[in-house]
Parts: C-alpha cells; sequence; structure tokens
C-alpha cells in the first residue's frame, strides 16, 4: 500500500480508523483468535552490532551479562513448558550479526531446531544476517519463520544502526522468502523517529513480495546504558493507529504486540487487539526484557473473551 494511502488512513478520526481496520480484521481472522509466541534468548549478549536500541550490543555498557549458546536441554525444556502454558509458536533469538553454513555454531542451532520442532509448535528463529543456502538448511530442519525485523524506516535506519545497512535486512529478509519459511518482519517505534517513519515502515512491509506473515510491533524497552536509555515512552494512541494502518495494509498477516506491552494499560491493550493485533509474545521474559506474568495475559485474554485453549491452567502457577 502506498505512503499517501496509508497515511490518509492513520491520519482519520481514531473510531473511522479502528472501525475500518476492526472490518478488514473480520475478514480475514476470527476476531477472537490471538496467537500466543513463547520467546526464548538461547544466545545473549555480547553483539557486534551497534542497533542503539538493544541492550545485547558490545558497544554499549548495558550491564547484561554476555552468556554462550544455552544447551539443547535447556532449550527444549523451555520449549516443553512453553507449550504446556498454551504457546503455539516457539521464537528463538540469538545475539548475533548473523550466522554462516560451515560453522559450528550454525551445526549447533541446526541440531537445537531439528529437537524443537518434534514438539508440535511452529518453529521461529531469528539469528540475525543470512543468505540462501543458511535458509534452505534451516527450513530443512524444521523452521516454520524466519524473523529479521526491518526495524524502522530506510530513512531512519542509519540513525539507529550504523554496523549494517536497511539493503542488508532486506537481502535476508529475501533469502528467507527464496527458500519458503515465512517471515516475520516488524519494528519498533518509540526511538524518535517520526510517524511518517512508521508508515513508510509499514508501506515498505506491505509491498514485500509475499507481505511478511506475521508483523511484530515493538514499543521501545528503553534499555539503560543504551543511546535510547531516555526516550519517552509511546502514546497509547499511536500504537492503536499504527496497529490499524498495520491491519488495513497487511490483512492476512498475525500483527503481533510485540515488546513494551508491560507499560500499556489492560484498556491499551484491548483497544489494541480491537484495532487488528491478534498475536502476542505470552511468558514473563522477552529476550533480555520483562513481559507481563502469564497469569495476568491468561486473565486479560479471558475478561476479553479471546481465546485462552482448554488445560491451559493446569500449567500454569496460581496466583494464591
Ligand atoms: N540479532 C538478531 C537481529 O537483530 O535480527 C535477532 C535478535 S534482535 C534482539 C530481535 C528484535 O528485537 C530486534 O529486531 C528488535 O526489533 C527487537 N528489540 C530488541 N531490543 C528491543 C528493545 N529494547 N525494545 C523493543 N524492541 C527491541
Ligand atoms: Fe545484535 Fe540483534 Fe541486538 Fe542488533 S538487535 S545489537 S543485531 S542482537
Amino acid at each position: 500500500m502506498r505512503f499517501d494511502q496509508l497515511h490518509a488512513l492513520y491520519h482519520q478520526p481514531l473510531f473511522d480508523l479502528i472501525s475500518q481496520s476492526r472490518a478488514v480484521h473480520l475478514e480475514h481472522w476470527r476476531g477472537e483468535d490471538v496467537q500466543r509466541c513463547s520467546l526464548l534468548s538461547i544466545k545473549t549478549g555480547g553483539c557486534s552490532e551497534d542497533c542503539a536500541y538493544c541492550a545485547q550490543s558490545s558497544h554499549y555498557s548495558t550491564g547484561l551479562e554476555r552468556e554462550e549458546l544455552l544447551s539443547i536441554q535447556k532449550i527444549t525444556g523451555a520449549a516443553q513448558r512453553a507449550r504446556a502454558q498454551g504457546a503455539t509458536r516457539f521464537c528463538m533469538g540469538a545475539a548475533w550479526r548473523g550466522v554462516r553454513d560451515g560453522t559450528e555454531k550454525f551445526e549447533r542451532v541446526l541440531e537445537i531446531v531439528r529437537e524443537v520442532s518434534q514438539l508440535g509448535m511452529e518453529v521461529c528463529v531469528t539469528l540475525g544476517e543470512i543468505g540462501p543456502v543458511e535458509a534452505r538448511k534451516l527450513k530443512a530442519a524444521g523452521v516454520t519463520a524466519y524473523n529479521h525485523n526491518i526495524d524502522t524506516s530506510p530513512e531512519f535506519y542509519s540513525e539507529i544502526v550504523s554496523t549494517h545497512s536497511f539493503e542488508d535486512r532486506l537481502n535476508t529478509i529475501a533469502a528467507v522468502q527464496e527458500s519458503g519459511m515465512s517471515v516475520c518482519c516488524g519494528g519498533i517505534i518509540g526511538m524518535g523517529e517520526s510517524e511518517n517513519d512508521r508508515l513508510r515502515m509499514i508501506e515498505i512491509l506491505s509491498e514485500l513480495d509475499p507481505p511478511p506473515q506475521s508483523v511484530p510491533i515493538n514499543c521501545l524497552m528503553a534499555m539503560p546504558g543504551t543511546p535510547l536509555a531516555d526516550q519517552p515512552p509511546v502514546d497509547v494512541f499511536e500504537l492503536v493507529r499504527l496497529i490499524a494502518v498495520a491491519r488495513i495494509a497487511l490483512p492476512k498477516a498475525r500483527v503481533r504486540l510485540a515488546a513494551g506491552r508491560t507499560r500499556i494499560s489492560r484498556e491499551g491493550q484491548a483497544l489494541c487487539f480491537f484495532a487488528g493485533a491478534n498475536s502476542i509474545f505470552f511468558g514473563d521474559k522477552l529476550l533480555t526484557a520483562k513481559n507481563p506474568a502469564v497469569d495476568v495475559d491468561l486473565a486479560l485474554l479471558r475478561e476479553l473473551g479471546l481465546e485462552v485453549e482448554e488445560g491451559v491452567e493446569a500449567a500454569v502457577p496460581s496466583r494464591n
């Protein structure tokens, strides 16, 4: 969808915008369906890249301890717990610039994927830059989706990262598309970009061919020690507007209300779901940042009449 169309949609009165996005949503999805994805950092910290929002970059002193790649046992244990809590998608993230075929670390990742993909959940990985060979091998090992966010507009990208380019991100996405894995690609708001930058990001996402099957919208979690540590929180209505526009521009994508939910009220989150968000990260921790507790999320989904499968409660520690 073109920028001028997105701009016109975005700047309507809020209720007109969300009425339209709700209609598009209900044409393509069941309104009560919200996917729950669990996220695990399998390799934390010490990343060579300088993404200004990221606590895992070795360019900043964020107090985060660098860890080695987790063992297969730890990872499959976490995946089993996530499944027991009702997650249907298990995402594994690594703080790397990328991975290359022929390296020991890539072999270990393939082994991890082969194990986790036996558990009956969708398997998503986010490992940084890859090419066509790595993409094919990951798909063959059992990866369903590859996450690689463009994060913002091409114009703003160099304000945020200098160690790789927007073009590099697009090349990885093209390799993933070619392999037949589904693409998970979105961005972050609240980094100091303009509303037009956000719409440019949606424009680029909607013009990918095919468009991404999953679109995470992250609100910046301002991490101490990073250059963006003092950014103010995103206004909730700006978030709702962007979700609504993403829903209209990417009708078939799962739009994920991703990082930053701890700062959004229950009412704000309800509005995001109404506007078109139909996926969340579920579990007390994101890669390194906090996420709402599982029981709090389940209570919210239930109160809104959104779907929570039977049997989930048994796996969730009680609040009493
Ligand atoms: N290194 C890989 C990469 O950059 O693609 C994978 C891991 S990276 C941490 C995954 C995504 O998490 C980033 O693209 C960004 O959108 C999101 N993210 C990281 N730190 C964040 C923060 N402080 N606030 C919001 N989103 C964040
Ligand atoms: Fe590294 Fe990814 Fe963080 Fe950038 S976002 S510093 S590539 S872990």
